[in-house]
């Protein structure tokens, strides 16, 4: 099986994940697991987002949260900013990265920025240049590639046509989001190739939510497509407002998990990791869609029965 040697994984649990959970996280929580996750070796972690207060008010404290972290050498912070209000905020604080989202259906952008899409690119084409002034890298991410919950299947033309208006603003690095965990993995795979083909010079993620467990499928195969940058979430937090049942991204530990058992190298202390999610399980007053929280690490022996716990 071709497999690359090595993936790199970008955490989105601290946005992604906390934004969907409605009782209030204390802002030290926050940065204890940004912290944590900076120490179990995750190479990059989209730490906040600069969203309005009233829209998510889990992220009010955006500001003390990317203050606060301890941010390690060697590991980058990315914050989602959804307009140029959201970056004027960010900027002082100097994260190393930006993310831009943006939907490939008009519908599903107009629900979650309120706004059409003509409207997100355009503000994006003042916010680019006032980031990179700062030296601060731009992620592109689209919401939706997949599938969408107002308007079904989304023609890949549709996503190319958004691309290539994204390249037109210099941006080489493109996550296509599967927001609401409807890809399956022929559609993962006919549809990178295509799009690594078509776009040789940007740099790719996948961001797969696992609402139909298909997110690890998919993965394997977008691998064979020749991508190699995952996002996921610690303990499998999240969910979308629009899509009932929807659940988070894949679990960032399982998808590590999935890697080692592969051979193909993350730089990412999976125990460690493990330890964190079992923290935010801690936090949040519901079961987390975790494989290792829930079952442990293959190579977790268990004793064998006593004579006493024997059936029969
Ligand atoms: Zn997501």
């Amino acid at each position: 099986m071709q497999l690359p040697k090595r993936v790199h994984i970008m955490e989105v649990g601290p946005r992604d994940g906390f934004q969907a959970e409605h009782d209030w996280i204390p802002t030290d929580r926050k940065i204890e697991i940004v912290d944590a996750l900076s120490r179990a070796g995750i190479p990059e972690i989209q730490a906040t987002s600069f969203v309005h207060p009233k829209a998510v008010p889990q992220l009010a404290d955006a500001e003390e949260v990317l203050a606060g972290i301890d941010r390690l050498p060697g590991v980058r912070y990315q914050v989602l900013v959804p307009n140029m209000r959201g970056l004027q905020r960010a900027l002082p604080l100097k994260p190393d990265g930006i993310h831009l989202m943006m939907s490939a259906t008009e519908s599903h952008n107009r629900a979650n920025a309120n706004r059409s899409i003509e409207d997100s690119m355009r503000e994006f084409e003042q916010m680019v240049p006032a980031a990179r002034e700062m030296g601060i890298e731009v992620e592109a991410g689209m919401a939706c590639v997949f599938g969408c919950p107002f308007e079904g299947e989304v023609p890949l033309s549709q996503v190319e046509r958004l691309i290539a208006r994204y390249r037109g603003m210099g941006i080489t690095r493109v996550s296509l989001g599967d927001t609401i965990g409807v890809a399956n993995p022929r559609q993962v795979y006919d549809g990178c190739a295509r799009l690594l083909d078509r776009f040789p010079d940007v740099t790719w993620t996948l961001h797969l939510h696992n609402t139909r467990d298909m997110a690890l499928a998919n993965v394997v195969a977008a691998m064979q497509a020749g991508v190699t940058r995952f996002d996921g979430a610690v303990g499998g937090l999240g969910g979308c407002p629009y899509a009932p049942g929807a659940t988070g991204n894949v679990a960032t530990e399982d998808l590590v998990n999935m890697l080692v058992e592969m051979g193909v190298e993350t730089g990412v202390d999976l125990d460690a990791l493990i330890a964190v999610a079992k923290v935010v399980q801690s936090l949040v007053p519901h079961r987390l869609d975790s494989c290792m929280v829930r079952a442990g690490k293959r190579t977790e022996l268990k004793p064998p029965p006593t004579a006493q716990q024997k059936i029969g």
